[in-house]
């Protein structure tokens, strides 16, 4: 059976690591070509070429509007155009409210918020193109309320507004827009949570465990589909059923 992903053809932002390193994964291996876009330049060079000959990394900080101009080009020129666009890349800079800094505050607004934003801004009329366009944005469960993460929760609760109106707002041009609101999921963004802590936060998940990486890329993979025509401006939490005790 023909993949629904065959031939379609996606961008990935934080593409060289965690989540989005498994997203352009199950993308490719289900017959996509896969634009890479990180920061980290090297990393997403590692991961396009993990995937074949049909990817592409492309440099982006995602934060920078010219970097979002430059990265639209050359998906362009490299892809002919596209189909999906996964808003994902992602930074923590946590700090209890009372010490936190205006950099520290404002660097997480701009990667999580600003980033989602111009990523569908910039490529809304590229994926206009595409007849069956979508776009998934990364929430997180930590939009609910996170100790010493007022920067990440409210940028990820923000996600959530922006992916609502922008699915209101692109409807016409055809493009569906979703986010995906992983619980904790084992990547090197969470590298540094001591054990006991994870063994806490597993304690208050239904299926006792931490998510991987693969398993919020199937749940991105089907939002992105075709076989998700109907779905659009949702929040679908992946996150092994989260108890909020
Ligand atoms: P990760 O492994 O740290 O990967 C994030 C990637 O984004 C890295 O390659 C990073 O590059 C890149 N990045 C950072 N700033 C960027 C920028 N300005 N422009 C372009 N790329 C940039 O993190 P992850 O866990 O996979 O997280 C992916 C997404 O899921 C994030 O939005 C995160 O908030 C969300 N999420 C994660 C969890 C979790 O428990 N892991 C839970 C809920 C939601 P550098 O390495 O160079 O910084």
């Amino acid at each position: 059976m023909a993949s629904d992903h065959e031939g379609r053809r996606y961008l990935v932002t934080g593409g060289a690591s965690g989540i989005g390193r498994a997203t352009a994964l199950v993308l490719a291996a289900r017959g996509a070509r896969v634009a890479v876009a990180d920061l980290d330049d090297a990393g997403a060079r590692r991961t396009a070429a993990e995937l074949g000959p049909d990817a592409v990394a492309v440099p982006l900080d995602v934060a920078r509007r010219e970097s979002w101009e430059a990265a639209s080009a050359r998906v362009e020129q490299a892809l002919g155009g596209i189909d999906g666009l996964v808003n994902n890349a992602g930074i923590t800079r946590d700090r209890t409210m009372a010490r936190m800094t205006d950099a520290e505050w404002q660097q997480v607004i701009d990667v999580h918020l600003r980033g989602s934003w111009l990523g569908c801004q910039s490529m809304g009329p590229l994926l206009a193109g595409s007849g069956s366009g979508a776009i998934v944005n990364i929430s997180s469960s930590g939009r609910h309320g996170s100790f010493g993460q007022t920067n990440y929760a409210a940028a990820k609760a923000g996600v959530v507004g922006l992916t609502k109106t922008v699915a209101l707002e692109l409807a016409r041009s055809g493009v569906r827009c979703n986010a995906v609101a992983p619980g904790a999921v084992d990547t090197p963004m969470i590298q540094d949570v001591p054990e006991r802590v994870r063994a806490h936060w597993a304690e208050t998940i239904t299926l006792g465990r931490l998510g991987r990486p693969e398993e919020i890329a199937e749940a991105v993979a089907f939002l992105l589909s075709p076989a998700a025509s109907y779905i659009t401006a949702q929040i679908i939490d992946v996150n092994g059923g989260e108890l909020h005790l």
